[in-house]
């Protein structure tokens, strides 16, 4: 544990959400001072209200398109909704919140000249032709689709990152982030296991979309947060990005009949149009991360999903009373 010296003044933005309240939780563990930034657009203060009587821990209600003024030594950059109903829900706020939230924290860290992380996604390399994906793939994108303010609010957030890091000299990390799941995913934000383990609980139809026989490569939450804080611990030239998930690859299928088997429910399989620009398959590569930090994902999706289905059934539990 650090002591009042050692401590290291935090902020995350998008603090109150999924990936913000692990990363929250673990930097608080580690001994550091957290300012938890949010505005509460699909982060919730529930997320985090076991952190509030936490001395070293601050709640702050902000939107990252305004600007900031706090002294802190590192900032992890996570404002974002990163469920493609949320995103497409209002399209311009998502590019601003990226783009325009990416100058300001970028600005902050200049200012302060703290280090900055950047919540990347898979998203970048779009509909990817290379399969699995490298650091090194540019990526096929549609700009004008309705992913687009997110695909495209992303890949200039790591625009703005990289001509920081070269005309202003930041200290910078970018993470690219593929599907990642837990507890405290939103219950009704559509991503795919949230969907699935919540219909299978109340045994609802299982809604696939398309064939099901997209893929995509599931990572445990607890594995990517071990990802975050050793590439935020890495040497002053190391930039990223790099590419962070779990390279196990499933189809949607695959994924829909194991949370049944695993729920024990009825639930039957139902087939939905599939959604505009969605990528036919996605699986990183992981080698670079392996190398630089020295990380390999530890839980492979039936334990995770096990976790997952118990904090969902608990919060059904909850809300039941
Ligand atoms: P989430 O929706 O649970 O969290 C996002 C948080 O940002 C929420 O608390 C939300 O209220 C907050 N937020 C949104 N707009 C904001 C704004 N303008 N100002 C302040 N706060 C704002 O999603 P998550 O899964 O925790 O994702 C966190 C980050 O990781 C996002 O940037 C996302 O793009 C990225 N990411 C996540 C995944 C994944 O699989 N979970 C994959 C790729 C990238
Ligand atoms: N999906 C599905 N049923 C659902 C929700 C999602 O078949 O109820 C599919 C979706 O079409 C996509 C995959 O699951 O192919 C992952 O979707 P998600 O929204 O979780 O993330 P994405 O990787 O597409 O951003």
């Amino acid at each position: 544990m650090g002591g009042a010296a050692t401590r290291k003044r935090i902020l995350i933005t998008g603090g109150a959400g999924f990936l913000g309240s692990h990363l929250s939780e673990r930097l608080l563990k580690e001994g550091n001072d957290v300012l938890c930034l949010d505005n509460f657009f699909t982060g919730t203060k529930d997320n985090i209200a076991h952190l509030m009587g936490n001395p070293h821990f601050e709640l702050m209600r902000h939107d990252v398109t305004f600007p900031l003024y706090v002294e802190v030594d590192e900032i992890y950059n996570l404002a974002c909704p990163a469920s493609p109903i949320h995103y497409q829900h209002d399209p311009v706020q998502t590019t601003k919140t990226s783009v325009h939230g990416a100058i300001n924290m970028l600005g902050l860290a200049k200012r302060t000249r703290a280090k900055i992380f950047q919540a990347s996604t898979s998203e970048v390399y779009g509909d990817p032709q290379v399969h699995p994906q490298k650091e090194d793939y540019w990526g096929h994108v549609n700009p004008i689709g309705f992913r687009s303010c997110y695909d495209e609010g992303k890949r200039c957030a790591e625009t703005l990152f990289f001509d920081y890091y070269r005309q202003h000299k930041l200290r910078i990390k970018v993470a690219r982030i593929f599907n990642t799941y837990g507890p405290r995913m939103h219950p009704d934000d559509g991503r795919v296991v949230s969907n699935f383990v919540m219909q299978a609980l109340k045994g609802q139809d299982i809604t696939l979309y398309g064939d099901g026989l997209q893929t995509r490569s599931f990572c445990y939450v607890d594995d990517l947060i071990e990802a975050f804080v050793r590439l935020m611990n890495t040497a002053d030239d190391v930039t990223g990005p790099v590419n962070l998930g779990n390279p196990n690859e499933f189809t949607i299928r695959q994924l829909a009949e194991q949370v049944i088997a695993l729920t024990g429910s009825k639930s039957s399989l139902v087939f939905k149009p599939l959604p505009h620009d969605d990528p036919k398959q996605r699986q990183p590569d992981i080698g670079l991360a392996h190398a630089m930090l020295d990380w390999m994902p530890k839980i492979q999706l039936e334990e995770g999903l096990k976790k997952t289905i118990g904090y969902f059934e608990d919060f059904l539990r909850r809300a039941d009373a």
